[in-house]
C-alpha cells in the first residue's frame, strides 16, 4: 500500500518540523488528488445547480449528481438507487431515522435496542425521539474484551422491539460487531436493524443485502471523500411509508397554500439544494479505494492493527481496550500514569496525530471505567514503520513521567 501514500498530498507535508505521522482516521481520512481535483473541477468546469435547471450545466451536473447515487449504490450492493438518500454525514443519517421512522413506525411503548458502544450520533437521536414518543431503549452490554454480549442481546426482546441500532465497527474498540447474524436474530423476533457502517465502509466490503440490514449509515469524509456529504440506505419499502425529515425544495411534487404532495424516492428525503459538489466527490473516492480494492485494503490494515497492537501491549503500563481478535483500524489505549490528553499533546510534538478524550462514547467509557482514552487509528497509507514511530515515541513520553 505503500505506493498510494504519493496520491495523498497532505502526507507528505511536516508538523514542528517533523514528517506527519497521522494516525487519525476514524475521526477523518485524508483525501487523495483525486478527490481534490475533482472537487476543482466541478466548480470550474460544470457547476450548477441540479435537477430544475433546463440549459447544460445544469443537465451535467445532475447527471454527475445521480451517476454519483449509482456509484453509491453499487458500492454497498443498494437493490435501487431509490434506496440511496445523501445526506451530510452519518449523524444526519441516524437523526432521519430516528424522526422519520419513529414518526412512521414507533408508539409509545415501543422499544428500540441500542448496543453499550453506540458513538454519541446513535444515542442522542433516540433521546430526543423519546421527547415526542414514549419509547423505551435498551442497551446490548459487553464483555471485557469488548464484544456485544449476544445471549443478553437475545433477551433484550420483547414483543414491543421494533428496531436494534448498532455500530458495524466501534469507533474506539475496533471490535467488528457481528452484524448478519445481529439482523438475522432482530428479524427473527419482526425487528428491524440499522447498521451504522461510519467505521466499517472504509474499511471493508459492506453489502446491505448480505448484511440484510434494513437501514445502513455512513460519511463521505471518513471513506476518502469530502466532507458534508454522507449516505442513508434504507430498503425501499421501509423508505416509501416514512415522512420526509425536511420540508422545502427538491422534495416536494406539488405545493399548494392547502395541500402538499412530495416526490418519489429518494428526493422526498433531499430538501433544499443537494451537496451535488460533494457526492460527484464522493463517488469518485469510492471509485478509488474500489480500484485498489476493499478486500486488500482490509487485509493492509488488519495486518496493521495487528502489529500495533502487538507491539503496544508490550509496553509497560499499557493498557489496552478492545481486544478481539479480527479487531478492525482501531487500537485504544491508556498508559499508567499519563492523562490521554497529555500523552496526545506529548505525541503531537512529535508530528504524531492521534485523538484523546471520550471519543464521542462516554457510556463506553464509563463501561471501561475511565474518563478518556487515547486512540490510534489506520487508514490504507499507513504503515509498520508509522505505528514503530508510535510507539518509539510513547515509550519517549513514559520516561518523562
Ligand atoms: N458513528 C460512528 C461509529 C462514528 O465513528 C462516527 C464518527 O466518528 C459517527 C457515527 C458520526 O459521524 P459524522 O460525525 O461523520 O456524522
Amino acid at each position: 500500500m505503500l505506493s498510494y501514500r504519493q496520491d495523498f498530498p497532505i502526507l507528505s507535508r511536516q508538523v514542528y518540523g517533523r514528517p506527519l505521522v497521522y494516525l487519525d482516521n476514524a475521526a477523518t481520512t485524508q483525501k487523495p488528488r483525486c478527490v481534490v481535483d475533482a472537487i476543482t473541477d466541478e466548480y470550474y468546469s460544470v457547476n450548477a445547480n441540479v435537477h430544475r435547471g433546463v440549459h447544460y450545466l445544469s443537465q451535467q451536473a445532475t447527471e454527475r449528481h445521480e451517476a454519483a447515487r449509482e456509484t453509491v449504490r453499487r458500492f454497498i450492493n443498494a437493490r435501487s438507487t431509490s434506496e440511496v438518500v445523501f445526506t451530510r454525514g452519518t449523524t444526519e443519517s441516524l437523526n432521519l431515522v430516528a424522526s422519520s421512522f419513529g414518526e412512521a413506525f414507533l408508539h409509545d411503548g415501543d422499544e428500540v435496542i441500542l448496543t453499550v458502544m453506540e458513538h454519541h450520533s446513535d444515542i442522542v437521536p433516540w433521546q430526543l425521539l423519546q421527547q415526542r414518543r414514549a419509547i423505551v431503549l435498551r442497551v446490548v452490554p459487553m464483555t471485557d474484551d469488548g464484544a456485544l454480549d449476544l445471549e443478553a442481546y437475545e433477551r433484550l426482546f420483547t414483543p414491543r422491539t421494533r428496531l436494534v441500532c448498532c455500530a458495524h465497527v466501534s469507533n474506539v474498540l475496533g471490535t467488528v460487531n457481528p452484524i448478519r447474524r445481529m439482523a438475522r436474530i432482530a428479524h427473527d423476533h419482526g425487528a428491524l436493524f440499522l447498521a451504522d457502517g461510519a467505521q466499517s465502509v472504509p474499511h471493508m466490503t459492506v453489502d446491505v443485502q448480505d448484511l440484510d440490514c434494513d437501514f445502513l449509515t455512513f460519511s463521505g469524509h471518513k471513506v476518502y471523500g469530502p466532507t458534508g456529504i454522507g449516505v442513508l440506505y434504507g430498503r425501499e419499502d421501509l423508505l416509501e411509508r416514512m415522512p420526509p425529515y425536511q420540508g422545502g425544495g427538491e422534495m416536494i411534487s406539488r405545493v399548494t397554500f392547502e395541500h402538499t404532495t412530495y416526490e418519489r424516492l429518494p428526493y422526498k428525503f433531499e430538501a433544499g439544494t443537494p451537496d451535488y459538489v460533494g457526492s460527484h466527490a464522493l463517488a469518485v473516492a469510492l471509485d478509488y479505494v474500489s480500484a485498489i480494492g476493499m478486500d486488500r485494503i482490509a487485509a493492509h490494515e488488519r495486518r496493521l492493527t495487528a502489529y500495533a497492537m502487538e507491539r503496544m501491549a508490550a509496553i509497560p503500563g499499557m493498557q489496552l481496550y478492545g481486544t478481539q481478535p479480527d479487531k478492525d483500524a482501531v487500537v485504544a489505549f491508556n498508559i499508567e500514569g499519563i492523562h490521554p490528553l497529555d500523552l496526545g499533546t506529548l505525541l503531537d510534538r512529535l508530528g504524531i496525530a492521534i485523538r484523546t478524550g471520550h471519543h464521542c462514547a462516554q457510556p463506553l467509557m464509563a463501561r471501561c471505567g475511565v474518563e478518556g482514552m487515547a486512540r490510534a487509528s489506520f487508514a490504507l497509507y499507513n504503515t509498520t514503520d508509522e505505528i514503530d514511530a508510535l510507539v518509539a515515541a510513547i515509550e519517549r513520553c513514559r520516561r518523562m513521567f
